[in-house]
């Protein structure tokens, strides 16, 4: 077994570990792996460990790497900040879209998905904790927009996204309360099943809280070495 072979059924065992804790089976948490700052030479070493599923957060590193590995039948999904003006690409080239935080990001996506395509899944970031953070909309806000963006055409609103600070689990639990209470505000409630939480340190506590989809990094490729761009590439 290889390095990252092994790193993946460590992370995998750890979900599932997680899961008969909380009472819940393995196959309910979706492992997305988040290959930002990575080559696609690692993405592809762990495409053949078994993953199919793959997150970037910069468009252009991400743009690269979606055509460089074209040949596998990769699910792409995006979960950096989105921009507004950076929309179209997000909606032709991915499967996913985590970090929408406004109705207009969502209208953009909505009208530049292409029809031939199927509909765009995206989840609605929410700033669950009240961090100074642009990123994510109020937790006030949710309500309004789960109803206006389940109305879109070419997108499934699937659920929502959230990044609390580091050892805040509560937000988890929160997190979780809030996604239930709103489902019931989407037109079309069966599309909403995703709680997506969880990093590399703490999706045992965001699978505890009730996570569908953990979004692990460092856990399967290691540490990042180049230094992290905390603005989005162009
Ligand atoms: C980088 C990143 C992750 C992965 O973080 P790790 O700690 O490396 O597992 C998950 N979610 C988002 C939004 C990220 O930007």
């Amino acid at each position: 077994m290889n390095q990252l072979n092994l790193a993946r059924s460590e992370v995998l065992a750890r979900i599932q570990h997680a899961c008969e804790k909380a009472n819940r089976t393995a196959e309910s948490v979706e492992l997305l792996a988040v290959s930002k700052m990575h080559p696609s030479e690692r993405l592809q070493q762990m495409y053949q460990a078994g993953q199919r599923a793959f997150g970037e957060n910069y468009i252009q590193e991400a743009l690269e790497k979606i055509d460089a590995l074209q040949h596998l039948d990769i699910e792409w999904h995006f979960i950096g900040h989105v921009q507004r003006n950076k929309t179209k690409h997000l909606a032709e080239k991915f499967a996913w879209v985590h970090g929408v935080d406004r109705l207009v990001i969502a209208q953009r996506l909505s009208q530049q998905r292409l029809n031939s395509q199927a509909p765009l899944n995206i989840c609605l970031q929410v700033n669950i904790d009240d961090q100074d953070s642009k990123d994510g909309c109020k937790v006030a806000e949710v309500a309004a927009l789960v109803q206006q963006i389940s109305l879109l055409e070419n997108i499934k609103l699937r659920g929502l996204m959230v990044i609390p600070a580091p050892e805040n689990t509560q937000a988890f639990t929160d997190a979780a309360a809030l996604f239930a209470q709103v489902k019931p505000l989407h037109a079309q409630p069966a599309e909403w099943d995703t709680l997506s939480m969880g990093m590399s340190d703490d999706l045992d506590a965001a699978i505890a809280a009730g996570s569908t989809l953990v979004r692990v990094g460092t856990a399967l490729f290691g540490q990042r070495s180049a230094v992290e761009l905390d603005t989005p590439q162009v």
